[in-house]
């Protein structure tokens, strides 16, 4: 059988792509290379924040707009970041007139309501998804494009693209034990980046790509980027990721991942490298900071530095699920000391960097003013703390890769765009996958949610009136 559009991954992008298209008329499936009934994706394991750039994704399209193309720099092309601004409502309103469920919830102090899927996350540490809102709607979803005539294929594992005539004509599948073409009049690319795929981790972001862990599910391998690269997609914006910041012990133990994870704390506090230095701008937030760690020589040699008022007050500033006392509770300890002498001993940082560390860290806290520090800080929604009250903490950090950024070059309609500019006739890409809205200098995350939700509305819009 030969289909209008053949989506390669089970996550929200292809989902909502076959689910548009089919409402429109279009026959679809999708295809999911994992065989599990409730296959481990990022759509399943989300915590559901409809959000674009840290913006509830229902406030204002200009407003929306603009965050991107500050948050996104360079990576941000105008045509795309519209298309996001201009949809993000209109996708949750489908989303709920198909029977989604978002609650509003104000997940940060200066934000008015976010919407949230529902049930939300308990927020407890650990991996918390069976029954919580992105379970929900990917069941919610496959149900709907069954009753339209379209079908999600689990155990099918998309290998290559089928080019006829420079135009994507299906793909090459692996199915029960065996090489199967499949024929489409379009193909999207919905596989969810690479944040699990170790190779292109090492190409792409830090060389040292075994000294990060997946936040993520195994199924993010890169093959679409692959796919579309050997099509003649152009691939681009890649290098950034999103991503937090966590105990060392996450490298290991699944109850330190994907919560509690200590970007907040580390916001308002300290981070050091191992010669007891500062080496990035934590004001910037979390996803700034994972990027910055990722690149040091070694990604776990960093350390998190606060003194006893910082951490008896962390629970204020986690925004999930607190550290204090989660992060103990779950086997990631504290080591802490009487004095910062102790402390960098029991760390095996330099002494005398790390009180001088700490010294200008306090002067420039009672300044307000960090013009004098060696590398800048900005202050972003909490002023940063002191380091002054006994005993003194450390945490050994380590960082989780929740999503890559970038990959392939589309345009606003989600089509594949060769090095030319000129979209490859039949193949799209969708949501983790592609390049045109985020990375750059402050690794501006867009947010994955309105990726799918968007994209892969427009995505199936367009197909279904292009047949
Ligand atoms: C713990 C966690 C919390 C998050 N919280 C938020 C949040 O609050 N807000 C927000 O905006 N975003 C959040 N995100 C990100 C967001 O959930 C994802 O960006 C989004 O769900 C990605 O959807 P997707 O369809 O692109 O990819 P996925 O959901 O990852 O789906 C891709 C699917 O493709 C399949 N696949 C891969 N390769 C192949 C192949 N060759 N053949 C067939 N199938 C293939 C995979 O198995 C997978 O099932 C979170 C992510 C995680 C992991």
């Amino acid at each position: 059988m030969r289909y209008d559009l053949v989506a390669i991954g089970g996550g929200f992008s292809g989902l909502i792509s076959a689910c548009r298209a089919s409402e429109l008329g279009a026959t679809a499936l999708v295809l999911e290379q994992s065989s599990l009934e409730r296959y481990p994706c990022s759509s399943r394991f989300t915590t559901g924040v409809a959000n674009i750039m840290g913006i509830g994704i229902m406030s204002p399209p200009d407003e929306l707009f603009a965050s991107i193309m500050r948050g996104g720099g360079a990576n941000a092309d105008q045509l795309i970041a519209r298309a996001l601004a201009d949809h993000g409502a209109r996708a949750v309103n489908w989303l709920a007139a198909h029977g989604a469920r978002f609650i509003n919830r104000a997940l940060q102090k200066d934000q008015p309501g976010q919407r949230v899927l529902a049930p939300p996350r308990r927020l407890q540490a650990g991996l918390d998804w069976e029954g919580r809102g992105g379970d929900v709607l990917l069941r919610t979803l496959e149900e709907f494009l069954v009753q339209r005539g379209g079908k999600l294929l689990r155990g099918a594992t998309a290998k290559n693209l089928i080019m006829k005539n420079g135009a994507c004509a299906g793909v090459e599948i692996d199915h029960d034990s065996a090489s199967k073409m499949v024929e489409a009049g379009a193909v999207i690319i919905a596989d969810g980046g690479f944040a699990a795929n170790p190779e292109m981790i090492a190409k792409y972001i830090t060389a040292r790509a075994d000294r990060l862990f997946p936040r993520v599910g195994p199924g993010a391998k890169g093959d679409g980027i692959r796919m579309a690269e050997q099509a003649g997609a152009a691939i681009g914006g890649l290098g950034e990721f999103y991503g937090h910041v966590h105990h060392r012990v996450a490298m290991t133990n699944p109850k330190q991942w994907p919560y509690p994870h200590l970007d907040a704390i580390a916001e308002v506090t300290l981070l050091i490298g191992p010669d007891g230095r500062r080496f990035t701008d934590e004001g910037l937030g979390g996803v700034c900071m994972a990027n910055a760690i990722a690149r040091l020589p070694d990604p776990l040699s960093a350390h998190l530095i606060l003194d006893a008022d910082a951490w008896n007050a962390e629970p204020k500033y986690s925004l999930t699920v607190a550290c204090n006392p989660s992060m103990v509770d779950n086997g990631g300890p504290l080591t802490t000391a009487a004095s910062i002498e102790a402390l960098s001993s029991l760390i095996s940082v330099p002494t005398a960097a790390l009180a001088d560390t700490i010294a200008m860290h306090n002067a420039c806290v009672a300044r307000r003013d960090f013009s004098a520090s060696p590398v800048a800080r900005s202050v972003g929604k909490h002023a940063p703390l002191p380091i002054l009250t006994p005993p003194f903490h450390a945490v050994p950090l380590s960082v989780g890769i929740t999503g890559t950024m970038g990959g392939v070059v589309i345009n606003a309609d989600a089509q594949a765009l060769d090095s030319s500019g000129n979209p490859i006739r039949g193949l799209y890409a969708v949501g983790s996958t592609v390049a045109g809205l985020e990375g750059g200098p402050l690794a501006g995350y867009v947010g994955g949610l309105s990726k799918s939700f968007v994209l892969g509305l427009l995505a199936g819009e367009h197909i279904a009136a292009n047949r």
